[in-house]
């Protein structure tokens, strides 16, 4: 059986190209790029050569890039390496829609003492501007906000908000591991100080990621040792890690243009159908400014688990909108915030594509979707009691 996968905002296979691109650094060009040698200077070459490619995808200056071991330590590094460069501001604000890499840091700062600001969002997952302004003031260190959302692929309007934000003086960090590869961006034009991303959700490897810090912007450093990264980030560099974002980024800007025709439309045929197909579906999220690739969709009286459990029996990928916590089945954080009813909630499920993708695929999964949907409907308690 073949795998079909849908579930690439939560890992994306590596690309041939950065494979193969990666596969010198690990048995023959195996030097430390900080050393004194030609041996490990010309592995220096190749991370220099890495970091422009990364910087033409951000489009920003190659010295802003500072490479890190994934999404989450770059958020981490954001949010703690802020505040400790502004250390008499206690304030932050967020979106109760983050990522955890975003949204448990700054709980855990709220409880050392800082104040912490969770906007909220509406029906459709958009943020209020107006509360945001009205939130800025001169106790705040922070505004971080996700690019996009992972679950329901919401596009936030980054700009304008960065904007508000660095008008005031403050500054804003953006988690845009959903985005970087699916949409375009020009970090020279833009007001965002610090951005994250992450190598595994563009098909480059897991274990490498990044930290945009616009010049100018203060931040002390969160791993603390020798002087790579320009003394912004200790450790030696994840050097094969490091060449494969090089390429996969490369790749990335070649790719974007049918991110956001082939792979749209991949992803809208798989949605409408499947709406069209199953009654009481419905997606979930700002359907006007969403991620290409992804699509949430909720079908009531069913459990997203069941759905994820019959569609592997098809060999098809996809992810749920609820986790497993301490022993029970929670609806995501995002549709809770979001006021999804309950019994949608539990029955979401997230396809996310990729340029991986084929029609096949789509058409197969939207032949087997009605099928699965009527299967456990006939099982659902829900169901049985509505027909009493
Ligand atoms: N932020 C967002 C929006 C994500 O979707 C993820 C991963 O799913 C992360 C951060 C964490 O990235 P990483 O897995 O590289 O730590």
């Amino acid at each position: 059986m073949n795998t079909i996968y849908f579930d690439n905002n939560a890992t994306t296979r590596v690309a041939d190209e950065v494979y193969e691109e990666m596969q010198p650094y690990f048995c023959r060009q195996y030097g430390n790029p900080s050393s004194m040698h030609t041996f490990g200077g010309q592995v220096g070459l190749q991370v220099r050569e890495a970091r422009e490619r990364v910087a033409r995808l951000l489009g920003c200056d190659p010295g802003e890039i500072i490479f890190a071991s994934c999404g989450t330590e770059s958020d981490s590094t954001a949010i703690h390496g802020t505040l400790e460069a502004l250390p008499h501001r206690r304030k932050i604000i967020t979106t109760r829609v983050e990522h955890p890499a975003v949204l448990a840091v700054c709980r855990d700062l709220e409880s050392h003492g800082y104040t912490v600001v969770e906007l909220g969002v509406d029906k459709l997952g958009r943020l209020d501007l107006s509360e945001l302004e009205h939130q800025l003031d001169d106790e705040t260190a922070l505004v971080t906000i996700m690019s996009a959302n992972n679950e329901t692929g919401v596009i936030f309007p980054i700009e304008q908000i960065a904007q508000m934000v660095t008008s005031r003086g403050i500054v804003f960090h953006t988690d845009a591991v959903q985005v970087v590869g699916k949409i375009p961006l020009n970090l020279s034009k833009s007001p965002i100080n610090l951005l994250s991303l992450s190598g595994h959700k563009l098909h480059a490897p897991k274990g490498v990621g990044v930290l945009y810090v616009k010049k100018g912007t203060r931040l002390a450093p969160f791993l603390l040792g020798g002087h790579q990264e320009s003394g912004r980030r200790a450790g030696t560099e994840n050097v094969p890690g490091i060449v494969g974002l090089g390429k996969a980024c490369e790749l990335a800007l070649q790719h974007l243009d049918e991110e956001n025709t082939r792979v749209k439309h991949l992803r809208d045929r798989l949605e409408e159908r499947i709406l069209r197909t199953c009654p009481d579906s419905r997606v979930n999220g700002d359907t006007e400014s969403r991620l290409p690739n992804t699509t949430n969709i909720s079908f009531e009286y069913v459990e997203g688990e069941a759905i994820l459990l019959l569609l592997d029996r098809y060999g098809i990928c996809a992810s749920s909108g609820s986790a497993c916590t301490s022993g029970s089945l929670e609806p995501s954080h995002v549709l809770r915030a979001m006021g999804v009813p309950f019994t949608a909630a539990h029955g979401s499920i997230r396809f996310s594509l990729s340029r991986y993708n084929t029609e096949e695929e789509v058409d197969f999964t939207i032949e087997k979707m009605p099928e699965i949907i009527r299967r456990l409907r006939e099982l659902s308690p829900f169901v049985q009691s509505r027909a009493r």
